[in-house]
């Protein structure tokens, strides 16, 4: 039921803030994820993180597999989708980084997370198809 349209409307129309798209011979412009590479706040903390990104809601399909930037095997873990919160989009391979390789997600997104209890909102699904990458593309060389 809606209860308040301005606002569902409001977010149907704003863009979502994309995040983890990394480079690759078709995207020269994203970063490569060896930039992001660090430390954990905790186990416990990337658990949490890895579980959001694993139940977002999918968004988008592509033909075939991603590829992990670090050159693992090809793996069903990569995924093939983008997945969303409502407010952000990610590459639904994104949370092998974080496991596999240490690599640790904008300060801002893990707030934005912890700030939904480390739940994907139900409202999320079917909001904005359309991608913001300026946040992601401003941390290319200074993350
Ligand atoms: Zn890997």
């Amino acid at each position: 039921m809606l209860t308040n349209w301005q606002e569902l409307r409001e977010r149907i129309l704003m863009r979502l803030s994309a995040l983890g798209f990394w480079v690759s011979q078709a995207e020269p412009q994203f970063p490569h994820p060896r930039d992001f590479v660090g430390v954990h706040e905790s186990g416990h903390a990337m658990e949490r993180l890895t579980t959001y990104l694993g139940s977002g809601y999918p968004l988008t399909s592509y033909m075939g597999f991603s590829f992990c930037r670090f050159g693992c095997l090809a793996s069903p873990e990569m995924g093939s989708s983008d997945l969303t919160d409502g407010i952000w989009v990610w590459p639904e391979g994104l949370s092998h980084y974080l496991k596999a390789h240490n690599v640790v997600l904008p300060g801002k997104f893990i707030q934005h997370a912890k700030g939904n209890f480390w739940t994907i909102p139900e409202i999320a699904e079917g909001l904005s198809n359309d991608y913001d990458f300026s946040f992601w593309l401003s941390l290319r060389h200074n993350a």
